[in-house]
């Protein structure tokens, strides 16, 4: 089967620590006053991706598929998953984001009935001195994360990095982390939306209360040794598991890559503008923007000057 690329509208998130940029830099639209999320690549009921031109504009990512032969479609490692299988946003922290934990596989499914979420950040862009927090700087045991978190502590154990353009932090399930000001990211995750809230720096929300904190969910799940931190800038492939694999590519002037029909692949511009051609269908792409590529056979050329990160299973 030759499929087109699929360009994709993103539904935005307006959380309360989002800020404007994915509007003014990364041509989103909204009506909502902050645009903290965009949601680049997903069939998650919470927030699902639209085709944005040709035959199937204005379905939902999930329902070009299943209207598009399906499995065969997203391809057989994919369609392995009870659920289409990853997630991709970008991020716009213009304040923290809090303090947070997503649980594995096993325990999500037990609990919540969706996957648990392992991640991985790509660092697009960020303001001198930004930090995010990765896992904790020592050994805690279960009695003294509680008492951190009651006693408003909790910072002072975490393992707190520096960040620049173009990091790539892969953080396993279990891993207790926070994006802090001034970082913009894309993130790649399982398909999942479940976050355990365990600091909120004190932070009232839109209705004047305090966020929901899930502490007991988040001392089940979370890990509390020091864990290696595993940054792969120097590489094409910036992360690969067994739920996603990611990389990075660059196109100057002219660029190719092959698809196979084992896999879909999503592209999103990261920086620059260009087009990318398929079966001889041409997509315009600028910073911002994904497309969809269903699993195929094929040959995807690439032409102008960009960045762009692409994901598959
Ligand atoms: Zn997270």
């Amino acid at each position: 089967m030759n499929y087109s690329a699929i360009k994709l509208t993103a539904p935005i998130k307006d959380y309360l620590w989002g800020g404007m940029r994915l509007v003014t830099d990364y041509g989103k639209k909204t009506d909502k006053e902050k645009a903290a999320e965009s949601w680049e690549l997903s069939t998650h009921p919470d927030g699902e991706s639209i085709v944005s031109r040709g035959e199937f504009k204005g379905l939902t990512l999930s329902e070009y598929i299943k209207a598009n032969g399906g499995d065969e479609c997203i391809g057989h490692r994919a369609a392995g998953f009870d659920f289409f299988p990853i997630l991709i946003k970008f991020i716009d922290a213009k304040d923290n984001l809090s303090i947070q934990v997503h649980p594995d596989d096993e325990y999500a499914l037990r609990v919540e009935g969706e996957y648990g979420k392992t991640e991985m950040w790509y660092i697009v862009d960020c303001e001198e001195d930004s930090f995010l927090y990765y896992g904790v700087n020592r050994e805690v045991s279960k009695d003294e994360f509680r008492e951190r978190i009651e006693n408003n502590t909790l910072l002072e154990i975490l393992n707190k990095v520096p960040v620049k353009k173009g990091d790539v932090f892969f953080m396993p399930s279990g891993t207790i982390h926070a994006i802090c000001s001034g970082i913009l990211i894309c993130e790649i995750q399982q398909n999942s939306n479940t976050t355990y809230r365990v600091y909120d720096y004190d932070r009232r929300g839109a209705d004047g209360k305090p966020r929901e904190l899930h502490i007991e969910k988040a001392i089940d799940v979370s890990r509390l040794t020091p864990s290696q931190i595993s940054e792969t800038a120097n590489s094409d492939t910036l992360a690969s598991c067994k739920y996603f694999t990611v990389k990075k590519v660059v196109c100057e002037n002219t660029a190719e890559f092959t698809v196979d029909s084992d896999c879909f692949r999503s592209l999103t511009v990261t920086d620059g503008c260009g087009k990318l051609e398929l079966n001889g269908d041409i997509t315009e792409l600028s910073k911002g923007d994904t497309v969809f590529i269903p699993a195929q056979n094929a040959t995807v050329k690439l032409s102008g000057d960009f960045e762009a990160i692409i994901a598959y299973v």
